[in-house]
């Protein structure tokens, strides 16, 4: 067993009590077995907090494999055309088998971005953990009352779904499809509202030139757009910022086109981030600096990303690509992805007093290479969500 926040134990338990918390943690002899309880013995086996995904796009598992564009612009281009082609019966089909195939590799807690509020349904309807951000666009200045209209209908939506394991947020999507008024308009709205607030920031050369220097792919569409460029002279990450963007908790997404002046003001903000390697590399955004932000002191999760980018969510093979292995790969899956949430006094380790989110693994197979290795036992909230066999 391994706790995260304190030594393996070589025959551990957990004793979890009826409102779905744990009520002890230690070895198998010392943990009691009350009367009528439940107990499920898995021999050969890891028992681990369950782990947290902190970027995904969960309404967009259909679309694996479907978009080929190799260029940036185009491929997100691409993507909004998919997503225009798709029924939104589709789109909770897909949430509701993005979460279960979480559920099957023992991913137990996800932080979701989305425009059609598909995923916050289907987590409510079945159960998950997570925190839902619903992404609005509008690069057009003329649009952003608009554009705020929609958002504060979805987010009163998705509020009604809200329960202490569903939390409903905000992600103004990134500034080649946010103008400088709507950022701060749902700057403005998160802080009034108190919700999260997630940004795609600071990952591809395109969005760089694009706010720097007003030029490249994304600066061409705005202007075929007939919507005035800017060069802002400075980098994505100060460009938010300038604009309230950036502030404690503020998970921000990617930061692979990133300085040292940008690494200190995220870490000033406190903001934390959302480390998506495979995604940073299938896309030739390059590699974000890990090491960097950890000196820095800035709390670092991580991600997959969509389906559409890494074709498989897989978090143990983003820890790899990470270059992150055993203990330290363990950690950055489970109690790290709850710190960047800001779910740490809740979720990431096993300790007493912390809800029931377990995952349990065939011995060893966390060593093996993709594909993901598939979880014995799934629990969230103290609630069995998957199962493979029980001795
Ligand atoms: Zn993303």
């Amino acid at each position: 067993m391994h706790p995260v926040t304190a030594p393996p134990i070589e025959d551990g338990a957990v004793l979890v009590d009826a409102s779905g918390r744990i009520a002890a943690v230690g070895p198998h002899e010392k943990v009691p077995a009350p009367q009528g309880a439940q107990s499920l013995h898995f021999p050969d086996a890891e028992l681990l907090p369950g782990l947290v995904n902190c970027h995904t796009h969960l309404e967009l598992m259909h679309l694996g494999g479907g978009n080929t564009e190799s260029e940036f612009s185009a491929w997100i281009r691409r993507v909004r055309e998919l997503k225009e082609k798709t029924p939104h019966p589709q789109f909770l089909e897909s949430a509701a088998a993005g979460l279960r195939e979480c559920w099957r590799t023992g991913v137990t807690c996800v932080a979701d971005t989305g425009s059609t509020g598909a995923v916050m349904r289907a987590a409510h309807d079945l159960g998950a953990r997570g925190i839902f951000y619903q992404e609005v666009f509008g690069p057009d200045p003329t649009q952003c009352d608009a554009s705020m209209t929609e958002l504060t209908k979805a987010v009163s939506q998705l509020r009604r779904l809200a329960s202490s394991q569903l939390v409903a947020g905000v992600s103004p999507h990134a500034p080649y499809t946010v103008s400088a008024q709507l950022y701060e308009a749902v700057i403005a709205f998160a802080k009034k509202e108190r919700l999260p607030v997630a940004v795609h920031i600071a990952e591809s050369r395109e969005e760089t030139l694009f706010v720097r220097d007003g030029a490249g792919p994304f600066s061409d569409a705005w202007r075929a757009r007939g919507i005035a460029v800017q060069a802002h002279g400075t980098s994505p990450v100060q460009y938010i910022d300038q604009r309230g963007v950036i502030g404690q908790g503020t998970l921000c997404i990617h930061c692979v086109q990133v300085d040292q002046d940008d690494v200190r003001t995220l870490a000033r903000r406190g903001a934390t981030i959302a480390h998506c390697p495979r995604s940073n590399a299938a896309h030739r955004h390059g590699s974000a600096f890990l090491k960097v932000f950890v000196e820095e002191g800035i709390t670092v999760g991580l991600g997959t990303d969509s389906v559409v980018s890494v074709g498989v969510l897989d978090l143990w093979a983003e820890a790899d690509a990470a270059g992150l292995r055993g203990e330290a790969a363990l950690r950055a899956v489970t109690i790290d992805g709850a710190r960047a949430l800001g779910w740490q006094s809740e979720i990431g380790s096993l300790d007493v007093g912390k809800s029931a989110d377990v995952a349990v693994f065939p011995l060893a197979a966390l060593r093996r290479p993709s594909p993901p290795p598939a979880a014995l036992l799934t629990v969230v909230s103290g609630r069995i969500v998957h199962q493979i066999s029980a001795t």
